[in-house]
């Protein structure tokens, strides 16, 4: 494969930078830092330090005896990245970005977050870092996610309130930006997914794509051979790409995302943006889009709030165009279904998002011979959304399985 994206931050016809000239500045300034370090000896030793005792990496794969055998098909393996520190993969990406912030000489971490899951790993690893540590969120949000903003503030960081517009991500990414260029050569803007300008979408790959670089050799070790199949959830796309990125070049491995179709296909109600997108701009970058009919996001909804972006990551874009990957849907019920079946069999309760992928594999498992191998991103812990599960339990929305 061709190296990728190019001089301009493209895959293919995806990516690049649609910004004023001044912010084109910054993010030159980004680059030429990223380029500097991602292959420097002493910064490779300080991430891999940190991903060993702070995070807890390398995260096992695990084969799920007993969910493969209730599906009667291919064998499932699950990548844990819900064992990290935090609970997510989230925090992969904010340790790179901060260490990076570190060597660039900035003294202040920014970051928007809409559920508050990439809130608390950047206020995290800014307290590790001992970095004044701004997150900017939806007022809505806040009112929402309570829990994870008295973890934000509990680790010392400061959480503004956006009050504009629908005040949730895109109004809390928008005035995020805002109170970046205010100070932007004191500051470092901490991007949580593998979106926005480039260099982003490339950074964020490579800080999270320790994911299937350890996965690759923990199979091998396993089953002596390749998975037949990959399968992430794909909300910004941060966690699928960690995960596909070391099997690109290995064609017989199928590489599956999966969106959410919340609850349907009819505007609104899903975040399906590579199954239902089309291209368009939105927060600096091309790829394909939730939009109306005038190019503006369109609402977008999932039972989790991880996966609500209206884009989606350029290089998921391109590796659809390319045909190199597959995406599909699961609904808020698949993966509700999906959340009570691990629960049960394995005694593992997933995120939500990562329940999404897991429905899908469940489903794809059941239609394979035995001798095939699925490896499954399990990108988080549910212990996050067990509040919000059981809600929906008392206010009779779902049911437990008997
Ligand atoms: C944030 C989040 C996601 C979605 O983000 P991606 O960038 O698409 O990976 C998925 N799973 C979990 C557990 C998350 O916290």
């Amino acid at each position: 494969m061709t190296q990728l994206p190019d001089a301009k931050g493209f895959f293919g016809d995806h990516g690049g930078q649609f910004l004023p000239p001044e912010i084109i500045a910054v993010m030159d300034e980004l680059n030429a830092a990223f380029k500097r370090y991602k292959d420097d000896p002493a910064f490779i030793a300080e991430f891999e330090y940190y991903q060993r005792h702070y995070t807890g990496r390398p995260s096992p794969v695990y084969l799920c005896e007993n969910l493969t055998k209730s599906m009667g098909g291919a064998k499932i393996y699950l990548k844990r990245e819900d064992l990290n520190h935090l609970g997510a993969h989230k925090v992969n990406n904010t340790l790179g970005q901060i260490l990076l912030a570190k060597r660039m000489g900035k003294k202040k971490i920014i970051a928007e977050t809409g559920a508050g899951q990439h809130g608390v790993a950047t206020a995290a690893t800014a307290a590790l870092m001992g970095m004044a540590c701004t997150i900017v969120m939806g007022a809505e949000d806040i009112e929402r996610q309570k829990l994870n903003v008295f973890r934000m503030r509990m680790m010392g960081a400061t959480v503004i309130p956006a009050m504009s517009g629908q005040r949730t991500l895109k109004e809390a990414v928008d005035e995020a930006l805002g109170l970046w260029l205010q100070d932007a050569q004191n500051t470092f803007y901490l991007l949580g997914s593998a979106v926005g300008p480039h260099p982003y979408p490339a950074m964020v790959k490579h800080f999270q794509s320790v994911i299937g670089r350890e996965a690759k050799a923990q199979i091998m070790e396993l089953e002596h051979r390749l998975p037949d199949y990959l399968v992430a959830c794909v909300g910004g796309g941060s966690n699928a790409i960690g995960l596909f990125a070391d099997f690109l070049g290995d064609e017989a491995v199928k590489l599956h995302g999966v969106e959410p179709s919340g609850r349907g296909l009819t505007p609104g109600d899903h975040a399906a943006t590579l199954t239902l997108g089309t291209p368009g701009v939105l927060h600096g970058f091309k790829s394909y889009m939730l939009q109306d009919e005038n190019g503006e996001a369109a609402q977008v909804y999932s039972i989790s709030a991880g996966l609500d972006y209206p884009s989606v990551g350029p290089e998921h874009s391109y590796l659809k165009d390319i045909g190199r990957a597959e995406y599909f849907t699961a609904s808020d019920s698949d993966a509700v279904q999906a959340f009570f079946v691990l629960s049960r069999t394995e005694g593992i309760i997933p995120a939500l998002e990562s329940a999404h992928a897991l429905a899908h594999a469940m489903k794809l498992a059941s239609t394979l011979d035995k001798d095939k191998i699925i490896l499954v991103n399990l990108s988080g812990r549910g212990d996050k959304d067990v509040a919000q599960i059981e809600q929906m339990l008392s206010d009779g929305l779902i049911q437990a399985p008997a």
